[in-house]
């Protein structure tokens, strides 16, 4: 199992930190560092009553609060602890280079103050899955017996993780990053990482396309034991390829195909390593079956053997790995199976707010009605209408973007039926329901994967897919009365 560390301890006594924005993260990172004893600035570009209040209560605890200027650096300042949302092009950053001061996002901060004897880390990236592969690793370290948590980008913050009494005793840790923090990270080095899929997003934020896979690649530096990579998609192997490992560290890949040697992958319905089994020239480890993943859509049996490479380089059996994956339950609005409606299923994945999401739902069912539509983010859809067009019975279209989503259907299925629906108040989802239960023909899926973020009509991608559910629930109250 992974060894243990002992960690740099810093001297924070007096040193001048200016953490950059409050909020979910600079929060907890201000009064974690005035608690060591640091000089703690926290500067934030909004000055509305929500962060005077909140200023005001760290003012109160002796913490220094800039509001309405989150640009300026303050004089003297030797640190930025930055909010990873805090894009890099911004002026306080040009600042910081100029005088030579080093930025940390959350993650670093966590990375550093771990104390001795701390609890490895398992950790997870990608465009895609990262939740819901962090949560089956998290389902494997405990059905092996091991203390561990699901945290980082995922509800428990690794502030938290690594400062709060209810964490010390972990023996390992089931990380979700996403890109910015990666970004922010620049001396994490765990135990071994996956980097689940590389797609178009949150490109506005990196720059380029490059930029984004340069800072998803970050989580490979430094690995231990293993790099795991996605067959199917070049990019991650590439970066695998490019990352400074420890000797000794291996690449593994997974794929939804027979695996070769150092690779876990799938026969005849079952998951397989063909990595951490001795031998692997000759040798394969069943760890479980298709039908134990829960849903078992193609691109969550590649999240599922993603999750257990990261488990199997921890030295779990194949045992827990089975026993991990068969408890597991998907978070809800992933690939949510709502109800049948007179032999017509109902599938909840509100979650699918790319394209690249959507095309991995879309790809798990056949036929289709498609609920889409909301913000598109800027995203083209011509790709993902071209390849899931076959399996189309049918579209109803929703939110402000969603003219794109015709405009690309009439390019490349124009055989395909679309209602396209010109309203986006809150019972526009029921409306929604009901035009796709009328396009529908039973054993076909009414797939809610709206491949755009929510905010249009929706307060969160919950909210959406909660509007579905009850829609679906109530067309089933009519048609079983
Ligand atoms: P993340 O934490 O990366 O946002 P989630 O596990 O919450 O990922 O899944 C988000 C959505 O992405 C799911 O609802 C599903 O539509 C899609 N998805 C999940 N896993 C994959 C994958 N491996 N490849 C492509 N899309 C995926």
């Amino acid at each position: 199992m992974g060894s243990r560390e002992v960690t740099e301890q810093l001297d924070w006594n007096g040193k001048k930190v200016t953490v950059a924005g409050l909020g979910v993260s600079g929060i907890p990172a201000a009064r974690v560092l005035h608690g060591l004893g640091a000089l703690v600035t926290v500067v934030n570009d909004g000055d509305d009553e929500r962060s005077r209040a909140q200023a005001a209560d760290l003012e109160a605890e002796g913490i220094t609060v800039r509001l309405g200027d989150g640009a300026t650096l303050p004089s003297g300042t030797e640190l930025i602890v930055t909010t990873p949302g805090w894009r890099p092009d911004k002026p306080l950053f040009a600042a910081a280079a100029e005088a030579g001061v080093e930025v940390w996002g959350d993650v670093e901060l966590a990375w550093r103050l771990r104390g001795p004897g701390a609890a490895p880390w398992l950790a997870v990236t990608g465009t895609n899955g990262k939740t819901t592969t962090v949560r089956m690793l998290a389902s494997i370290l405990e059905a092996a017996g091991l203390r561990t948590a699901a945290v980082g980008n995922i509800g428990v913050s690794l502030l938290d993780a690594v400062c709060d009494e209810t964490y010390r005793d972990l023996d390992v840790l089931a990380v979700e990053l996403s890109s910015y923090q990666l970004h922010w990270a620049p001396s994490v080095r765990v135990h071994s990482a996956a980097v689940l899929n590389l797609a178009p997003d949150h490109l506005d934020w990196h720059g380029s396309m490059e930029a984004y896979a340069a800072d998803k690649g970050r989580i490979y530096e430094g690995n231990q034991v293993a790099c795991v990579y996605n067959v199917a998609d070049k990019v991650t192997e590439d970066l695998v390829r490019e990352a400074d490992v420890e000797e000794g560290c291996r690449a593994i890949g997974f794929t939804l195909g027979t695996p070769g040697p150092s690779q876990l992958g799938v026969v005849e319905g079952i998951l397989v390593d063909r990595a951490f089994v001795e031998n692997r020239q000759k040798n394969a480890q069943e760890l479980a079956e298709v039908a134990d993943v829960q849903p078992p859509a193609p691109h969550n049996i590649a999240n599922a053997l993603a999750a257990a490479a990261l488990a199997r380089a921890f030295g779990v059996d194949a045992k827990a790995v089975r026993d991990g994956l068969k408890a597991f339950r998907p978070d809800p609005h992933r690939i949510e199976l709502v109800e049948e409606v007179q032999g017509v299923t109902y599938v909840d994945d509100s979650k699918a707010t790319n394209t690249h999401a959507a095309e991995a739902s879309l790809a798990a069912y056949d036929p289709i009605v498609w609920i889409a539509g909301g913000l598109a983010k800027g995203a083209a859809f011509d790709e993902l209408v071209q390849r899931s067009a076959k399996r189309l019975r049918g579209a109803v279209l929703i939110g402000a973007d969603r003219a794109l989503i015709r405009e690309a259907l009439a390019r490349h299925a124009p055989e395909v039926p679309v209602v396209d629906l010109d309203r986006t108040d809150t019972g526009a989802m029921s409306e929604a329901v009901r035009e796709a239960a009328r396009l529908a023909r039973p054993g076909d899926t009414v797939l809610l994967a709206p491949a755009c973020a929510s905010m249009d009509m929706f307060t969160n991608y919950n909210k959406r897919g909660e509007a579905f559910a009850d829609a679906v629930r109530a067309l089933a109250a009519t048609r079983d009365a």
